[in-house]
Protein backbone atom coordinates (compact mmCIF):
# COMPACT_ATOMS: atom_id res chain seq x y z
CA UNK A 1 0.00 0.00 0.00
CA UNK A 2 0.92 3.57 -0.75
CA UNK A 3 2.14 5.17 2.58
CA UNK A 4 3.96 7.94 2.24
CA UNK A 5 1.92 11.08 0.49
CA UNK A 6 2.25 14.00 -0.94
CA UNK A 7 -0.54 16.07 -2.11
CA UNK A 8 -0.28 19.55 -4.50
CA UNK A 9 -1.99 22.28 -5.52
CA UNK A 10 -2.79 25.75 -5.52
CA UNK A 11 -4.66 27.45 -2.87
CA UNK A 12 -8.72 26.38 -3.36
CA UNK A 13 -7.72 23.37 -5.22
CA UNK A 14 -9.51 21.64 -2.09
CA UNK A 15 -6.47 19.79 -0.95
CA UNK A 16 -6.68 20.24 2.57
CA UNK A 17 -10.02 19.41 2.48
CA UNK A 18 -9.12 16.04 0.24
CA UNK A 19 -6.25 15.36 2.43
CA UNK A 20 -8.25 15.15 5.61
CA UNK A 21 -10.20 12.60 4.61
CA UNK A 22 -7.72 10.73 2.86
CA UNK A 23 -5.75 10.79 5.22
CA UNK A 24 -8.46 9.77 7.92
CA UNK A 25 -9.30 6.60 5.81
CA UNK A 26 -5.92 5.50 5.05
CA UNK A 27 -4.96 5.74 9.19
CA UNK A 28 -1.94 8.13 8.08
CA UNK A 29 -0.53 11.21 9.57
CA UNK A 30 -2.19 14.13 7.94
CA UNK A 31 0.84 16.96 8.12
CA UNK A 32 -0.86 20.22 6.95
CA UNK A 33 1.68 23.16 7.22
CA UNK A 34 -0.96 25.97 6.64
CA UNK A 35 -3.11 24.11 9.83
CA UNK A 36 0.44 24.07 12.13
CA UNK A 37 1.04 27.82 11.17
CA UNK A 38 -2.86 28.58 11.87
CA UNK A 39 -2.56 26.85 15.14
CA UNK A 40 0.72 28.52 16.26
CA UNK A 41 -0.62 32.36 15.27
CA UNK A 42 -4.14 31.41 17.25
CA UNK A 43 -2.40 30.18 20.21
CA UNK A 44 -0.01 33.48 19.88
CA UNK A 45 3.34 31.44 20.13
CA UNK A 46 6.56 32.53 19.73
CA UNK A 47 6.26 30.74 16.26
CA UNK A 48 2.69 32.01 15.74
CA UNK A 49 3.96 35.56 16.53
CA UNK A 50 6.81 35.25 13.90
CA UNK A 51 5.24 33.95 11.08
CA UNK A 52 1.90 35.78 11.46
CA UNK A 53 3.14 38.99 9.26
CA UNK A 54 4.15 36.40 5.85
CA UNK A 55 1.33 34.05 6.38
CA UNK A 56 -1.18 37.53 6.20
CA UNK A 57 0.45 38.50 3.28
CA UNK A 58 0.51 35.29 1.36
CA UNK A 59 4.36 35.06 1.32
CA UNK A 60 6.27 31.74 2.45
CA UNK A 61 7.39 31.16 5.49
CA UNK A 62 11.27 31.11 5.38
CA UNK A 63 12.66 27.66 4.27
CA UNK A 64 15.19 26.86 7.25
CA UNK A 65 11.74 27.23 9.90
CA UNK A 66 9.63 25.10 7.53
CA UNK A 67 11.70 22.30 7.20
CA UNK A 68 12.42 22.03 11.34
CA UNK A 69 8.71 22.13 11.80
CA UNK A 70 8.45 19.62 9.17
CA UNK A 71 10.93 17.22 9.86
CA UNK A 72 9.63 17.66 13.71
CA UNK A 73 6.39 16.37 12.82
CA UNK A 74 7.26 13.78 10.93
CA UNK A 75 9.53 12.26 13.78
CA UNK A 76 5.97 11.82 15.83
CA UNK A 77 4.79 8.48 16.41
CA UNK A 78 1.81 8.68 14.62
CA UNK A 79 3.50 9.26 10.82
CA UNK A 80 5.45 6.09 11.00
CA UNK A 81 2.38 4.44 9.97
CA UNK A 82 2.06 6.87 6.51
CA UNK A 83 1.74 10.22 6.06
CA UNK A 84 0.57 12.59 3.65
CA UNK A 85 1.98 15.98 3.42
CA UNK A 86 -0.56 18.72 2.36
CA UNK A 87 1.38 22.39 2.12
CA UNK A 88 5.14 21.31 2.09
CA UNK A 89 7.36 21.24 0.32
CA UNK A 90 6.52 24.35 -1.08
CA UNK A 91 9.94 25.31 -2.67
CA UNK A 92 12.19 23.51 -4.65
CA UNK A 93 14.82 24.34 -1.45
CA UNK A 94 11.79 21.87 0.58
CA UNK A 95 11.50 19.66 -1.94
CA UNK A 96 15.08 18.79 -1.76
CA UNK A 97 15.82 19.43 1.87
CA UNK A 98 12.84 16.59 2.68
CA UNK A 99 13.78 14.37 0.19
CA UNK A 100 17.74 14.47 1.90
CA UNK A 101 15.80 13.68 5.34
CA UNK A 102 13.66 10.98 3.46
CA UNK A 103 15.79 7.91 2.93
CA UNK A 104 15.07 4.18 2.91
CA UNK A 105 11.82 2.90 3.66
CA UNK A 106 10.43 6.84 3.97
CA UNK A 107 11.02 7.76 1.01
CA UNK A 108 7.68 9.77 -0.69
CA UNK A 109 5.88 7.41 -2.95
CA UNK A 110 3.11 9.23 -4.77
CA UNK A 111 1.97 12.57 -5.66
CA UNK A 112 -1.41 13.53 -6.24
CA UNK A 113 -1.85 16.72 -8.32
CA UNK A 114 -5.22 18.81 -7.93
CA UNK A 115 -6.28 20.36 -10.97
CA UNK A 116 -8.75 23.25 -10.83
CA UNK A 117 -8.92 26.56 -13.39
CA UNK A 118 -7.81 29.92 -12.04
CA UNK A 119 -11.64 30.96 -12.16
CA UNK A 120 -13.16 28.59 -9.93
CA UNK A 121 -10.28 28.91 -7.49
CA UNK A 122 -10.39 32.01 -6.68
CA UNK A 123 -14.05 32.11 -6.38
CA UNK A 124 -13.38 29.30 -4.02
CA UNK A 125 -10.77 30.93 -1.95
CA UNK A 126 -13.39 34.11 -1.58
CA UNK A 127 -16.18 32.06 -0.24
CA UNK A 128 -13.83 29.93 2.39
CA UNK A 129 -13.12 34.11 4.44
CA UNK A 130 -10.24 33.13 5.78
CA UNK A 131 -8.01 35.87 7.03
CA UNK A 132 -5.97 35.21 4.58
CA UNK A 133 -8.67 35.17 2.04
CA UNK A 134 -8.87 38.84 0.48
CA UNK A 135 -8.75 38.94 -3.71
CA UNK A 136 -5.69 40.65 -3.73
CA UNK A 137 -3.60 37.86 -1.46
CA UNK A 138 -5.62 35.15 -3.32
CA UNK A 139 -4.23 36.42 -6.43
CA UNK A 140 -0.70 36.76 -4.76
CA UNK A 141 -1.10 33.36 -3.36
CA UNK A 142 -1.41 32.27 -6.91
CA UNK A 143 1.10 34.23 -8.03
CA UNK A 144 3.34 32.67 -5.11
CA UNK A 145 2.62 29.08 -6.39
CA UNK A 146 3.07 29.26 -9.88
CA UNK A 147 6.43 31.12 -9.74
CA UNK A 148 7.99 29.21 -5.76
CA UNK A 149 6.02 25.58 -6.01
CA UNK A 150 4.92 24.52 -9.09
CA UNK A 151 8.37 23.93 -10.31
CA UNK A 152 9.03 21.38 -7.25
CA UNK A 153 7.27 19.34 -9.27
CA UNK A 154 9.68 19.36 -11.88
CA UNK A 155 12.21 18.26 -9.05
CA UNK A 156 10.38 15.28 -8.07
CA UNK A 157 9.99 14.49 -11.81
CA UNK A 158 11.39 10.78 -12.13
CA UNK A 159 11.57 10.37 -8.77
CA UNK A 160 8.08 10.35 -7.62
CA UNK A 161 5.06 8.85 -9.64
CA UNK A 162 2.70 11.39 -9.66
CA UNK A 163 -0.86 10.96 -10.35
CA UNK A 164 -3.10 14.57 -11.69
CA UNK A 165 -6.45 14.32 -10.78
CA UNK A 166 -9.72 16.58 -11.90
CA UNK A 167 -9.87 18.48 -8.71
CA UNK A 168 -13.57 20.08 -10.44
CA UNK A 169 -16.71 18.11 -8.74
CA UNK A 170 -18.17 17.24 -5.49
CA UNK A 171 -15.80 16.38 -2.99
CA UNK A 172 -16.82 12.97 -2.23
CA UNK A 173 -16.31 12.22 -6.19
CA UNK A 174 -12.82 13.92 -5.94
CA UNK A 175 -12.11 11.88 -2.73
CA UNK A 176 -12.58 8.73 -4.93
CA UNK A 177 -10.21 10.27 -7.99
CA UNK A 178 -7.61 10.02 -5.27
CA UNK A 179 -8.57 6.88 -3.41
CA UNK A 180 -8.50 5.34 -6.81
CA UNK A 181 -4.97 6.47 -7.94
CA UNK A 182 -3.30 5.68 -4.92
CA UNK A 183 -4.79 2.30 -5.22
CA UNK A 184 -5.97 -0.32 -2.10
P1 LIG B 1 -2.09 26.76 3.21
O1 LIG B 1 -3.10 26.50 4.26
O2 LIG B 1 -1.32 25.51 2.80
O3 LIG B 1 -2.65 27.50 2.03
O4 LIG B 1 -0.97 27.73 3.86
C1 LIG B 1 -1.31 29.02 4.32
C2 LIG B 1 -0.09 29.90 4.39
O5 LIG B 1 0.88 29.34 5.30
C3 LIG B 1 0.67 30.08 3.09
O6 LIG B 1 0.10 31.11 2.30
C4 LIG B 1 2.07 30.45 3.60
O7 LIG B 1 2.11 31.78 4.05
C5 LIG B 1 2.22 29.56 4.82
N1 LIG B 1 2.81 28.24 4.49
C6 LIG B 1 2.21 27.02 4.58
N2 LIG B 1 3.04 26.03 4.21
C7 LIG B 1 4.21 26.63 3.87
C8 LIG B 1 5.48 26.14 3.39
N3 LIG B 1 5.69 24.83 3.16
N4 LIG B 1 6.45 27.06 3.16
C9 LIG B 1 6.26 28.37 3.39
N5 LIG B 1 5.10 28.90 3.82
C10 LIG B 1 4.08 28.04 4.07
Amino acid sequence: MVRNVLIMGPPGSGKGTQAARIAERRGIAHISTGDMLRAAMVAGSELGQRVKEVVDRGDLVPDELMLELVLDRLGQPDATAGFLLDGFPRTIAQAEALCAALEGERVLERIILLKVPEEILVARVLGRGRVDDTEETIRHRLRVYRESTRPVLDVLEGKVDRVDIDGVGEIEEITARIEAALGA
